[in-house]
């Protein structure tokens, strides 16, 4: 699949957007949301999304970049602050070949804590929605 193509209105972030679907939400603004990864890399796993709809970073704004990726600052250092990680991962995929499974523009930030292994990505389990709402109201508390 090429890396542009249209935009999938019935993704799974476009239907957490739109209240279709639950999420364990940290962040909100007219502007952008973030909520807990599902499938969890490491413990404290999260993304952060610009609402306006956009498949991957080729394909945002440019107006919405420095927003996007000031709160991915904000929120870096609120996992920092709220889970005390050795290390903070932050990535972000831009289609399938790059192993993008979603397709609605997001970046990931994954703690790392020494000694705890990291599962690769989309390699994660469910994680329990109550331990991921404790999670995202930690992170929230410390933005
Ligand atoms: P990517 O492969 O970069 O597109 O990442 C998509 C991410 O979304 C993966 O880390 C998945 O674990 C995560 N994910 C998939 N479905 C959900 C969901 N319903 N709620 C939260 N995260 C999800």
């Amino acid at each position: 699949m090429s890396i542009h193509g249209p935009y999938d209105p019935d993704n799974i972030f476009a239907k957490i957007l739109r209240g279709e679907m639950p999420c364990a939400k940290i962040y909100e603004d007219s502007h952008i949301i973030s909520f807990m990864d599902a499938f969890p890399q490491s413990k404290g796993h999260c993304l952060v999304l610009p609402k306006a709809p956009s498949r991957n970073l080729l394909e945002t704004a440019p107006k919405d970049i420095g927003r996007l990726f000031g709160t991915v600052q904000r929120h870096v250092i609120a996992v920092k602050k709220a889970l005390k990680p050795d290390g903070v991962i932050v990535t972000q995929f831009n289609g399938e070949a790059a192993g993008q499974t979603v397709f609605h523009t997001h970046v990931h930030i994954i703690p790392r804590f020494d000694g705890a292994a990291m599962s690769k990505h989309t390699g994660g389990q469910v994680a329990d929605i109550n331990a991921l709402e404790i999670l995202a109201a930690k992170i929230r508390t410390a933005l």
